[in-house]
């Protein structure tokens, strides 16, 4: 089975790690700083303050800009659950805006769902395809809300040749195992805001200041969200790939692209010129017609060898968010899940698996074109 994404590790990746396992420290020694150095440079942010996941990055993000109960926060259905769940952790709310049919939220219904409520506004760069960051930035500042990136799918993507990591008041990385480039786990925030970095690397050990050396003073609440020296080594082994990693995903999606264009049944995600995306997804959102037998088709793609996946339920759809939020519905999100295919797209492909992939799956769909709904 191709997998619809997965890591590729190397021998010198490999190296990295034994390396470390060699030496004194196994967490809290260089390496977590050299990468978060590494991060900043390629990004070209000032502050990068690692995680021992995507996840806690959130988490400590959302809790150090003061995010908290009665806040209301306008985001994205069609991603992860972690961007919702971290601020509902806090006890915010989340007020959910439709998406355009390439995934990301649509940046054009946002400014109705601002109320005196609102705190903030959280992107999603879905399957690396960077949102209208200009126009929702600009929003942000004209209603004096937070502006935040879950750029967990993006690391890499650029807007006119500026990376993503740059547009938001603070942005958000994962290195999970199938993300861009990969710590095993681990996440970021990067952010140019000096003193908001200073309170993310607080909240991620303990809340602890050292005086000297056994004078040690907790200052804030926090915890031990810290990534460990082995997992850093991987990622300052990995970050060094990541344009490669991107450039072959990149060539699968183009050549996918030119095999796909104009189809009848299913539209694929439209890169601008402008734009580069991380490929982290390769999204094919099948027509109408089509619906009925996705299960089918999913069915008969897996057991042909594809490992495709689907991006995503839409978050309110989730027990416990129709529970805690009641029923929620927007029109085009529930019909992008019902669409949606991710279908494999990784560095670890070779030309042959993606001419594979694109015959198989012009085969299964066309065969199903047929079937309609009333099967
Ligand atoms: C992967 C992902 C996360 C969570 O990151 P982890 O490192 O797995 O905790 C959050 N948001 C999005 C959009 C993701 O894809």
């Amino acid at each position: 089975m191709i997998p619809y994404s997965t890591q590729l590790i190397e021998d010198d990746d490999i190296d990295a790690v034994a390396d470390v396992l060699r030496s004194s420290h196994l967490t809290q020694g260089e390496y977590v700083e050299k990468l978060e150095d590494e991060i900043c440079n390629y990004v070209g942010v000032k502050n990068s303050v690692l995680f021992n996941s995507g996840t806690s990055a959130l988490f400590a993000l959302y809790s150090s800009l003061g995010i908290k109960e009665g806040d209301e926060i306008i985001t994205t259905p069609i991603s992860f659950v972690a961007t919702s769940n971290m601020f509902v952790a806090l006890g915010a709310k989340p007020v959910w805006c439709d998406v355009k049919l390439d995934g990301n939220i649509d940046e054009n219904r946002v400014e109705k769902l601002i109320n005196s409520k609102t705190k903030a506004i959280v992107a999603v760069d879905f399957a690396g395809k960077p949102v209208n960051h200009e126009k929702l930035k600009d929003m942000a500042k004209k209603y004096n809300l937070l502006y935040i990136d879950d750029a967990c799918h993006a690391f890499g993507s650029e807007i006119e040749g500026k990376k993503i990591g740059s547009f938001a008041d603070a942005t958000v990385f994962s290195f999970h195992a199938i993300k861009p480039f990969t710590t095993g786990e681990g996440g970021c925030v990067v952010t140019d805001d000096e003193e908001l970095a200073e309170k993310l690397k607080l909240f991620r050990s303990h809340g602890i200041v050292k005086k000297s050396f056994y004078n040690a003073d907790m200052i804030s609440m926090g915890h031990n969200f810290r990534l460990t020296e082995i997992a850093a080594a991987l990622g300052l082994s990995q970050i060094k790939k990541v344009d490669r990693f991107i450039a072959k995903r990149e060539e699968i999606a183009s050549y996918y692209d030119e095999r796909f264009k104009n189809h009848k049944l299913f539209l694929t995600q439209k890169i601008e010129n402008n734009q580069k995306s991380s490929r982290h997804l390769y999204p094919v959102v099948l027509n109408p017609e089509l619906h009925c037998p996705k299960d089918d088709i999913i069915n008969e793609l897996h057991n042909k060898g594809l490992g495709v996946q689907v991006h995503y339920k839409p978050i309110y759809q989730n027990s416990y968010y129709k529970q805690k939020f009641g029923e929620f519905s927007l029109a085009v999100a529930n019909d992008f899940y019902k669409s949606e295919i991710s279908i494999p797209c990784h560095q670890k492909m070779s030309m042959e698996d993606a001419e594979f992939v694109a015959d198989t799956f012009l085969e299964v769909i066309e065969k199903y074109s047929y079937r309609g709904c009333s099967f």
